[in-house]
């Protein structure tokens, strides 16, 4: 009976060593752990945080975040984390509430920047259009509210980090540089972006382009024949050559815009697929905030040039 306790007694003693050292193992001794949403602000957090911070992004390729649902896995994330950065402005528009429920230390970056620099909702006069990452002024805010919570929560490290954001937003004004370059090549009266949800007004106000979008801001919004006929009607009248799928929507709805160009005799053709809420594959050049963009900009100059 006593040997058989001790048997017992042995084993759980086992386990919970075995928990704790795996415990430990997984926090990389004094790495900060930031969790974050989207693909572009773990880019941020890469990039500002370097060695000292262990990055976990809960939204890989192809996925949508207005729709997005928290897994257990990514409640484990969460409340494993010492900081999390979200986008907020409502993009994450379902995580809302386990947001609210986390006693930690989270930041929506997109409530950095000035309310005046913000593009509304034309469907709701309190909200903001949240894709702020497409204008690189506004991501700047962005970039810099990372830094400036690094710093708050790990000072010791507060050189690097300041170092660190000074050299990616080199990177971020050269890639300006590269975009405002390219974007000349398109006449001005073809720029006109045309895509499968409002994602890029931001960059169409930073570089002058009409942008049309079937689907609202948020990809929760229905579209309807409507929708369709309207957006024909202007790639007919305005001679627009070229429309654009998402990596993270369906490409029905683009493709019943080009179907019904073609009934009225106008030849539109898919200029490739664009990364709008989501980034490319982890460990390729669309994997980065960088390449996305650049990926973004050849793709859209290619096909309206
Ligand atoms: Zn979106």
């Amino acid at each position: 009976m006593i040997k058989k306790f001790l048997v017992i007694l042995v084993g759980l003693m086992l386990a919970v060593s075995v928990g704790c050292s795996s415990n430990s193992a997984s926090k990389d001794e004094d790495r900060l752990v930031v969790t974050t949403t989207i693909g572009q602000i773990a880019d941020i957090v890469k990039n500002v945080g370097g060695e000292h911070v262990e990055v976990q992004s809960l939204m890989g390729p192809g996925v949508d975040p207005h729709l997005y649902q928290a897994s257990q896995g990514d409640i484990k994330k969460l409340s494993s984390a010492d900081v999390i950065f979200y986008n907020g402005l409502h993009l994450e528009g379902k995580m809302g509430e386990i947001f609210e429920k986390l006693d930690k230390k989270i930041v929506a970056v997109g409530e950095s920047v000035p309310k005046e620099l913000l593009l509304g909702d034309p469907e709701d006069s309190k909200a903001h259009d949240p894709h702020i990452w497409f204008d690189i002024d506004l991501w700047t805010y962005a970039v810099e509210a990372v830094r400036d919570t690094l710093i708050e929560v790990d000072g010791k490290n507060a050189d690097a980090y300041k170092a660190n954001t000074e050299a990616y937003l080199k990177e971020l004004q050269e890639l300006k540089a590269y975009a405002e370059n390219r974007i000349k090549e398109i006449p001005e009266e073809s720029r006109v972006l045309v895509t499968a949800h409002d994602a890029f007004s931001y960059f169409g106000n930073a570089y002058g382009f009409e942008v049309l979008g079937l689907q609202g801001l948020s990809t929760d919004s229905e579209y309807g024949l409507k929708d369709v006929q309207t957006l024909v009607d202007v790639l007919v009248d305005k001679k627009i050559k070229a429309v654009f799928v998402e990596s993270s929507i369906s490409d029905k709805s683009i493709n019943a815009v080009v179907e019904g160009a073609k009934k009225k005799q106008h030849e539109v053709s898919i200029g490739g697929e664009l990364f709008s809420d989501a980034m490319g594959k982890e460990g390729t050049e669309e994997g980065t905030y960088v390449g996305m963009y650049k990926h973004n900009i050849d793709t859209i100059v290619d096909s309206l040039k």
